[in-house]
């Protein structure tokens, strides 16, 4: 690093001795950045083409007001998420409003009173619990008569096909299957791997729905789900698909009946595609679109690099400093709420957005414990952008996620080194 950057850094309040000690991580993990790059290329083209096959033009950036009705941006849109997930259809629409959201409709859409839903991979992400009713809650599936079944892994984290065998009913109607660890310690599985177990489910019945839970996977490898069988996949547009720049959002691609059954629970039956107002999304959600992929191979450069420094200074990380990769979480273990409370301050004071502010841990609702989170984010709660948040229990583990540019992403970690340093918990 040159004398000139050593300034630069020290100017955001990031020592010579951090930035130092960075840098030679950096400078050992060249091949792994480079095979990050190479997939960003891959699938940087694949967008590229799909949005020439659908003809985008200048027309497709305009909004539509009132009912929606002939967008022709929505549509092209629809048909470019279609191209690159290798589906018949797909629903993409800032009348999603988040994750959960898609994944509701999904399921409410293409389940009926007296079907049975199966996890064959454990327990799904904590907001799905009220969707289905695990935990009760009002127009919950369980409410409509949908039941639950689950199949948790087996200790070595694999799929435990004699029990997901024995689980799978006449009353199997469809199965969800999460992608991403989430905040579970159970490694991210990667497409191959959703593939054998989606061949293994419609070797038993091939005509149950398959869905994949797609949140922070997407462009993180050169295929997606649906490449391997996946009937329906789901996501956030504030997460890897929206690129940073998307407002909102969420998006539903797959199988077209399936598709559409979710669109009429989005809007109503009757109605389904045919309505739904962009408003001046359109232009984002392309552009965003076509970021994807280099703003998703930041933010996977930002999990190896922190995943790197931190597991040299002798904290258990997850996934470890050598693993691949198949989404952007990061967890770090610090066993100790000053460790938490150190790293997501660092995160917040690199941010070009609130900056100045300090997370404090607080009572979140909906959590069993006080809660740290540091975001300094164009769009509230995105988590493409730099972000991390950690509860304060033991493990005392921080998840981070997110970079938009890698040059933030690294000084958002090296400025978590530094705070981490300035409350001696380390020494460099
Ligand atoms: C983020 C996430 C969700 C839910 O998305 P929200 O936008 O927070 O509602 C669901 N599943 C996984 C694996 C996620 O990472």
């Amino acid at each position: 690093m040159t004398e000139e950057m050593f300034q630069m850094y020290e100017q955001m309040g990031i020592s010579q001795k951090a930035a130092s000690f960075g840098d030679a991580i950096c400078n050992s993990l060249k091949e792994r950045f480079e095979a990050i790059d190479e997939t960003a290329e891959y699938n940087q083209l694949k967008v590229i083409r799909a949005m020439q096959d659908a003809r985008v033009d200048a027309a497709c950036m305009n909004g539509s007001s009132g009912y929606g009705y002939d967008d022709v941006g929505r549509e092209k849109l629809e048909k470019v998420y279609a191209n690159i997930f290798h589906c018949e259809d797909a629903l993409v629409r800032p009348l999603i409003a988040c994750g959960t959201h898609a994944l509701g409709i999904a399921l409410s859409g293409n389940l009926r009173p007296g079907d049975e839903l199966l996890s064959p991979a454990g327990k799904p992400y904590d907001t799905l619990e009220e969707v289905i009713g695990i935990r009760p809650s009002r127009g919950s599936l369980a409410e409509y008569g949908v039941t639950y079944r689950q199949v948790d892994l087996k200790d070595d984290f694999s799929f435990d096909y004699d029990r997901i065998r024995e689980a799978i009913t006449e009353k199997t109607k469809m199965v969800t299957i999460q992608r991403s660890k989430g905040y579970q310690t159970r490694p991210t599985f990667s497409v191959a791997q959703i593939g054998e177990l989606i061949s293994f489910i419609k070797s038993i019945r091939s005509d149950i729905i398959c869905m994949v839970d797609n949140c922070y996977g997407e462009f993180t490898e050169r295929i997606e789900p649906t490449d391997v069988g996946a009937d329906l996949i789901v996501g956030s547009l504030i997460k890897n698909p929206g690129g940073g720049l998307a407002p909102i959002g969420g998006y539903i691609a797959g199988k077209k009946e399936y598709v559409e059954n979710a669109a009429f629970r989005l809007t109503t039956p009757g109605l389904g595609k045919e309505v739904g107002a962009t408003l001046g999304v359109n232009q984002p959600f392309f552009q965003g679109f076509f970021l994807a992929p280099t703003v998703t191979a930041s933010a996977l450069k930002a999990a190896v690099f922190a995943a790197n420094i931190y597991e040299k200074l002798g904290f258990p990380v997850i996934p470890d400093s050598t693993e691949t990769r198949h989404d952007i979480i990061q967890a770090v273990t610090f066993g100790s709420r000053e460790g938490v409370i150190a790293f997501c301050q660092g995160i917040q004071a690199a941010a070009p957005v609130d900056s100045y502010v300090t997370p404090e841990p607080w009572d979140m609702p909906g959590y069993d414990s006080e809660v740290i989170m540091a975001a300094g984010a164009f769009v509230q709660g995105s988590s493409i952008e730099l972000s991390a948040d950690g509860p304060m229990k033991p493990p005392y583990a921080v998840y981070f996620q997110g970079g938009l540019t890698w040059p933030h992403a690294k000084a958002g970690i090296l400025m978590s080194l530094q705070k981490v340093m300035e409350a001696g918990l380390v020494s460099l």
